[in-house]
């Protein structure tokens, strides 16, 4: 099935927003630059389905980039805004609500002792980094070719997302300084971490890695990674950060740490945390997060940081998260099924390509058979990827627009929609 109307008013907005807006958007990947054509404009969500400005309906397939696992406007979390909207948007004074969201949290999260809200994935991880290197005294870190941590100076080396998108190769604005302390190794490659540590001895502060990749498309890690990364840090003092902005309350309560059975020192949270208001966060243990301000020296604060209304909408999702444990082997059991029908009819339509998936994550890469590490995601087709995300739109099914990004689906979706997303892919030829 086609969608019913033109997309006019999309073409209207973008033109109008290009004069006033860098790009249009306010987040590159949005702009639909790496798959051509114009970005829609929406206007409203409600459950799995999006609605364009010209009316047209898509099944969503990005959630958000994650945070709406529920589906959107799911009426728990939009009574509970909405009455915290008549009551006080903002104080910048601590609240009741920041207590019982970091209990919900600690609850939910294996080793989490103390959290700390910010607004952001990006502030997450920058926080927790320069927590890692205040604990620590050490300078440098290692991150992984193809992962992404937000848009923090450091971070943005052989970054994934929409610097892999635009394949930006080192980002104007970020210094050399600032680069000469990031250390990048290829992902699920721990002989490559173990000599940068070799090569670096005793300079390196942390190892962040996204436990499930889903910046380069979803890239799981392989068996024995991740246990040997915790191994390796344990050995050298160095600590361990998992970035759980995509992963965190999607593939378990507790992430990935409770779904693969390996530890962080440090956790990041964004996305699911907020229920579609802006939240991010970071924890650990005790003694380490005892040195941010005002317990510690290491610095970090927020005008907004623990929000109301973000509390409000982070805090009634993961309480049905908590609450409904059933969701997460529902999410996982749509996912495999749509992985399943949508590799079926791409086969027998005579496509070559491979998918990956890790709970609700999910990726297809044309023309390549394995995608483990940002070189094998960067090789595979990305002018075939271009026609499906937009022979998909065409029949009303919203893709990530970049081959750089995992779906992520939503409780919402239901087996019709599944039907109806392997139906709209079954007229994808060559
Ligand atoms: N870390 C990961 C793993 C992410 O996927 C993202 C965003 N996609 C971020 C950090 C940054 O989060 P934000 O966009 O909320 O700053």
């Amino acid at each position: 099935m086609m969608i019913k109307n033109s997309t006019k008013t999309s073409h209207l907005l973008f033109e109008r927003a290009q004069a006033s807006i860098p790009g249009g958007v306010n987040s590159p990947v949005r702009a639909f630059k790496s798959v051509g054509g114009t970005p829609v404009f929406f206007k409203e969500a409600r459950g799995a389905y999006l609605y364009d400005e010209d009316g047209n309906r898509y099944i969503d397939l990005i959630a958000s980039w994650g945070p709406m696992i529920l589906g959107h406007s799911h009426p728990a979390v939009v009574e509970a805004v909405a009455r915290q909207v008549h009551k006080a948007t903002s104080f910048g004074a601590p609240t009741r609500l920041e207590i019982e969201m970091a209990e919900l949290m600690k609850e939910m999260v294996p080793g989490l002792e103390l959290v700390r809200m910010v607004n952001s994935g990006t502030e997450a991880c920058m926080s927790a980094l320069r927590l890692a290197r205040g604990y620590t005294g050490k300078n440098k870190f290692i991150k992984f070719e193809g992962c992404y941590h937000g848009h923090a100076d450091p971070f943005l080396v052989k970054a994934g997302s929409g610097v892999a998108t635009f394949d930006i190769q080192s980002v104007p604005g970020v210094t050399g300084g600032t680069a000469h302390d990031t250390l990048t190794a290829p992902y699920n490659d721990i002989e490559a971490v173990q000599k940068l540590i070799d090569q670096n001895p005793g300079d390196i502060a942390a190892i962040i890695v996204e436990p499930v990749a889903g910046n380069m498309g979803c890239v799981p890690p392989q068996p024995g990674f991740l246990e040997k990364l915790r191994v390796i840090c344990d050995r050298y003092g160095i600590i361990l950060i998992f970035d759980e902005v995509m992963t965190g309350f999607r593939l378990a309560q507790g992430g990935a740490q409770e779904r693969l059975g390996v530890k962080a020192d440090l956790v990041t949270f964004g996305k699911v945390i907020g229920g579609g208001l802006p939240v991010g966060a970071f924890g650990g243990n005790r003694d380490i997060m005892s040195a941010i301000a005002p317990l510690g020296k290491v610095y970090q604060a927020g005008t907004l940081s623990g929000n109301p209304l973000a509390m409000t909408a982070g805090y009634t999702t993961l309480s049905i998260l908590h609450n409904n444990p059933q969701i997460y082997s529902e999410l996982d059991h749509k996912t495999q099924l749509l992985e399943q029908k949508l590799s079926e009819v791409l086969s027998a339509n005579g496509w070559h390509f491979t998918s990956n998936r890790l709970g609700s994550m999910l990726s297809f890469h044309f023309d390549i058979d394995q995608v483990t590490n940002f070189s094998e995601a960067a090789a595979a087709n990305q002018n075939t990827f271009r026609r499906f995300f937009h022979h998909m739109l065409s029949q009303g099914v919203y893709l990530p627009p970049s081959a750089f990004e995992s779906y992520f689906l939503s409780n919402a979706l239901t087996f019709e929609d599944i039907d109806f997303i392997a139906e709209a892919a079954s007229t994808f030829t060559a």
